[in-house]
């Protein structure tokens, strides 16, 4: 059984177990495991005496620095909801995210705040608390940017002068709302969803557990502790040891099921500012990280650094790859210039707080490329008939990806008909095809809404990427569908050239024809820079729809 207790008790378990270790660091800026606990509670203290109560939402419109942290665990040990929110997203956008939330106060940056004070301007925001800027966020704005918010602006100092560094004493019940986590906003508007605290305990703990084989208990304090705890072993992430986040973004799931897996490991979250990868693999080999997630954006960043080779970056024991495909021969790369490194895939989604399944770390586990592994944990998985979702289909075949666990959130926010839609009876409905194998592992084959039908059969872009990426002359390839009178959809690539060796559109759809059944075969390919990514790093595929239905491409790759 899991611990029963609110993500504070994950806090505390590692500030009365791992103290004076590092727990974020950005730049020379360090917070001890003792200090961000002290300086949450210090936060949550400071909310409660400045109006916040329980069941208020606070929004935190920050960027990855230390206050990013401290500011999400005193939410929640007032008994408070976050809402963390993209910094970088336009004010309108914010706006329509913190009335969709009915955000009672919000945290920022002196950076973003500008653009925040005009997004809350009319809205019943109480407070609105100004953090320093730090290492990974600097800011040239002057102190002062208090003054934009009125009498709401409040500098942290202010909210958290006085305050004892003792939690507020406040029963946080753990199917309150934690947090509501805004969807990646792919295929869409974000949808909030509402995760409870009891959700984001489970989903940590089961990715501890599938790291290290051991279910975390709960220490005499009722705080939650890895037990025994790992020192040693080829994937203990032992306290002491660096991991990094760098460019996940803490507002995106993948970002922070990473902050609180290492909270609960005792290892050390690095942050950084703006991503550059050539600053990403120096600070992987100054700081000897061991743990490396993100999205398949950052891996294609890292693979067209010309002197990735050059690197030491044998500290390196696992990357993870999350929240969008990545083409198995980057994987394979990627196991090339990580050479300790078990490199493997996960799946996850906000609705299930963020991880569903993942491949297996330890050395002796069966690796598959192409998967996304086994369920974690406690987690089950059925694939279903999509125009009869009450009939599982047989082993191997391809279907609509279910799941049920206690990482499965309560539902979304406001959206009576989408929550009835995909949970039903405990079950989420994750909007994703895919099949199992004989062994029980998953392999997504992309959202349920990206598949094109051609002449009635059905085509599934991820193969069709996967195979392109094999092709030297492809660093990362889309394929999207393009309609066309009386067959359905054809499929269309985006290509970025690899720097070297060229290759045409004509010998790039061939190398696909000659590797799949005729109807499958890719009609027409366009190189891009760049493909256009969302802020958590993936890529949209509605823009390139929308391109793919207007002009056409030389052919070529750009010289
Ligand atoms: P929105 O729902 O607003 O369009 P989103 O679907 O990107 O945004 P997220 O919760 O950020 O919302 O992302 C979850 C989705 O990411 C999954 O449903 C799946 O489509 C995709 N995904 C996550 N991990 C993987 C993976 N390893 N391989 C393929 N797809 C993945």
């Amino acid at each position: 059984d899991y611990p029963d207790v609110p993500l504070g008790a994950v806090l505390a378990g590692s500030a009365s177990r791992y103290r004076d270790r590092a727990a974020v660091r950005d730049g020379d800026q360090v917070l001890t495991f003792t200090g961000l606990y002290e300086q949450a509670a210090a936060f949550a203290r400071g909310l409660r005496a400045h109006g916040i109560r329980q069941g208020d939402v606070v929004a935190l419109h920050l960027p990855n620095t230390l206050w990013f942290a401290v500011a999400y665990y005193g939410i929640t040990l007032a008994g408070a909801t976050a809402c963390p929110a993209n910094p970088a997203q336009p004010a309108r956008a914010l706006r329509a995210q913190l009335a969709d939330c009915s955000a009672a106060a919000v945290v920022t940056h002196p950076e973003p705040a500008p653009v925040l004070a005009e997004a809350i301007d009319g809205l019943p925001v109480r407070l609105a608390v100004i953090v320093p800027p730090s290492a990974s966020a600097p800011a040239d704005r002057p102190d002062d940017c208090a003054k934009l918010f009125g009498k709401a602006g409040t500098p942290l100092e202010a909210l958290v002068a006085g305050q004892s560094t003792h939690p507020p004493e406040v029963l946080v019940p753990t199917d309150s709302v934690a947090q509501y986590g805004y969807t990646g906003g792919t295929t869409g508007a974000p949808k909030g969803v509402r995760i409870l605290h009891r959700n984001i305990v489970a989903n940590t703990i089961q990715v501890a557990c599938w790291r290290s084989g051991a279910l975390p208990g709960l220490d005499g304090e009722g705080g939650v502790v890895l037990d025994p705890l790992e020192t040693s072993g080829d994937y203990a992430l032992a306290p002491g040891t660096y991991a990094t986040l760098c460019i996940s973004p803490l507002f995106h799931a993948l970002g922070l099921i990473s902050l609180n897996f290492f909270l609960l490991c005792g290892a050390t979250t690095i942050l950084s500012g703006r991503f550059d990868a050539e600053s990403y693999l120096e600070q992987v080999e100054r700081h000897r990280i061991a743990y490396i997630p993100g999205a398949p954006a950052l891996y294609h960043a890292l693979l067209a650094t010309p002197g990735i080779r050059t690197r030491d970056l044998s500290s390196v024991r696992a990357v993870v790859s999350g929240g969008a495909p990545i083409d198995t021969y980057s994987l394979e790369k990627l196991t090339e210039v990580f050479p300790n490194a078990a490199v493997i895939e996960g799946y996850g989604l906000t609705e299930a707080t963020a991880t569903v399944s993942s491949g297996p770390i330890a050395k002796a586990g069966l690796r598959k490329p192409g998967s996304q592994g086994l369920p974690l944990f406690d987690t089950e998985l059925e694939i279903r008939d999509p125009l009869d979702p009450g009939r599982k289909v047989p082993r191997g075949e391809r279907g609509e990806i279910w799941a049920r666990g206690p990482q499965v959130a309560s539902g979304y926010l406001g959206r009576p008909d989408e929550t009835a839609a995909q949970f039903v009876d405990g079950w989420l409905c994750t909007g994703d095809t895919g099949h199992l194998d004989a062994d029980g592992f998953l392999y997504v084959s992309g959202r349920s809404k990206d598949m094109l039908i051609y002449k009635g059969y059905n085509v599934y872009p991820r193969e069709l990427e996967d195979i392109l990426g094999g092709h030297p002359a492809v660093l990362q390839a889309s394929v999207v569908g393009r309609a066309v009178p009386a067959v359905g959809e054809v499929p269309v690539a985006f290509v970025v050239p690899a720097a070297e060796p060229r290759a045409m559109a004509e010998e790039l759809m061939e190398y696909v024809a000659e590797r799949v059944t005729p109807y499958k075969r890719i009609r027409e390919v366009r190189f891009v820079d760049e493909l256009p990514l969302s802020p958590a790093g993936k890529v949209l595929k509605t823009e390139l729809r929308r391109l793919a239905r207007t002009t056409r491409s030389p052919g070529e790759p750009p010289s």
